[in-house]
């Protein structure tokens, strides 16, 4: 099925030399996953074992989210634990015996390590382990490190879903298992495009309950929807399951190639592929050539925050005809990023990491048409009269597959529009 999509350039980025930096940072730490991942993981609880700064974090970027039953709480590390006074693992056990006394209906915890735990050296998998032990088979524990000194904002939800991997029951069967959360309604457009290809039986994880969790085994093929979920793409490795490398399902093109390579390892005819994928197909194109119109002949400058850097930049190149100047991310892994990597035309600088002082540099240097950066750094190259979008709003927003490629490509034109409209104003 490679004639579904227009042929890679002559030269993509797979192999243009990357620029590593390992300097300051300016990017949110992995508890932020904690937003959409308690939405998605219905049966949840999300235990931050932190600081009061972390749980400032957490309400501050939920928003005022006012839950009779909230999914997730920080377990405040005082004075007395940070200076080692306390038996922390004690009182730790009496807040998890609390809550689950409380919350019933609670059938995993997530114990979530954060930087002061970290600090201290808090053994959450000990306690994980011995919580387990103690409400098993009832409540399942485990535990994962949002930290600001291990993680950045995505990866957040890779080292959950990497926690999961281990504790998954062993399987036989030949099933597909689609990796990274995702809206319901974007999950369940997939799910049908899948099922119309007669392909299955599919898989989600994280799954929406606990119940609904699934085997893995050497069987096991897997596609994953996100480009951040490299230790958990690790962890299925290491259960034996096959990786379906494939550009990620982010506008027409990636989506696009991102079924065709399932159909492909499920041995779906081209005319079946082509019969469900061509009504959708030619709505998104429609979409994105509105929005495009704004897009096309512009540059773009990407900071890395999200990981999904690499093939928005791709989309943007592809299908809305900007030029990226340079393309940032804070990991990039050649498994998972390659093959968007190959389709990327070659010339903007690839670079892996952060020196945020010298990267704003390049920025103000080069004067983008269009910057993508996280919240700290918009405000002050706003007020120096460069547009950007906030990549947190990528994360937060439907995204993914066929019928949200529009919105994507809207995402981006909505500040350079702004802009000009602005400017035209003034003058
Ligand atoms: Fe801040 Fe670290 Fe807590 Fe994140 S985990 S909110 S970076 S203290």
């Amino acid at each position: 099925m490679n004639d579904l999509t227009p042929p890679p350039p002559a030269l993509g980025c797979r192999t243009s030399p990357v620029l590593k930096q390992r300097g300051q940072r300016e990017v949110f730490c992995g508890l932020t996953g904690i937003i959409w991942l308690h939405r998605k993981i219905q049966d949840a609880f999300f235990l931050v074992v932190g600081s009061r700064t972390c749980a400032h974090l957490l309400q501050s970027a939920a928003g005022v989210m006012i839950f009779a039953e909230p999914r997730f709480g920080t377990a405040i590390l005082e004075e007395g634990d940070l200076a080692g006074l306390n038996d922390a693992h004690k009182e730790l056990d009496r807040e998890v015996a609390r809550l689950l006394s409380r919350r019933p209906d609670i059938r995993q915890l997530f114990l979530v390590g954060s930087c002061p735990s970290e600090v201290i050296k808090l053994d959450l998998s000990r306690a994980a382990e011995r919580l387990t032990k103690e409400f098993a088979p009832k409540v399942r524990v485990l535990e994962y490190s949002g930290s600001g000194i291990e993680t950045t904002f995505t990866q957040g939800e890779d080292a959950c879903l990497a926690s999961m991997v281990p504790v998954l029951p062993e399987t036989d069967a030949r099933e597909l298992l689609v990796v990274g959360a995702l809206p319901d309604v974007v999950e369940d457009q997939m799910l049908g495009l899948l099922d119309d290809m007669g392909i299955g039986p599919v898989r989600v994880l994280p799954a929406r309950n606990i119940d609904a969790e699934m085997g893995i085994g050497k069987n096991t093929v897997y596609a994953l929807t996100q480009p951040f979920l490299s230790d958990t793409h690790a962890a299925l490795e290491r259960r034996g399951a096959k990786h379906i490398q494939a550009p990620f399902p982010l506008g027409e093109e990636g989506t696009t190639a991102w079924l065709a390579a399932v159909a492909k390892e499920f041995g779906v005819d081209r005319a079946l592929f082509d019969r469900v994928t061509e009504a959708p197909r030619r709505r998104a194109r429609q979409a994105v050539a509105a929005a495009a119109e704004t897009l096309n002949g512009k540059t773009v400058f990407f900071f890395p925050d999200s990981q999904l850097e690499i093939p928005l930049a791709r989309f943007l190149a592809r299908e809305c005809g900007m030029t990226p100047l340079e393309v940032g991310s804070p990991y990039i892994h050649d498994a998972l990023h390659g093959p968007d990597l190959d389709l990327l035309p070659e010339g903007p600088q690839i670079s892996e990491g952060q020196d945020v002082d010298l990267q704003l540099e390049r920025c103000r240097e080069l004067r983008p048409d269009l910057t993508v950066c996280g919240l700290g750094l918009a405000n002050p190259l706003e007020a120096e009269g460069l547009s950007t979008k906030w990549a947190i709003e990528l994360v937060f927003t439907p995204v993914h597959f066929y019928e949200q490629a529009g919105d994507l490509a809207a995402l981006f034109a909505r500040p350079i529009r702004r802009k000009s409209t602005l400017n035209h104003g003034e003058s």
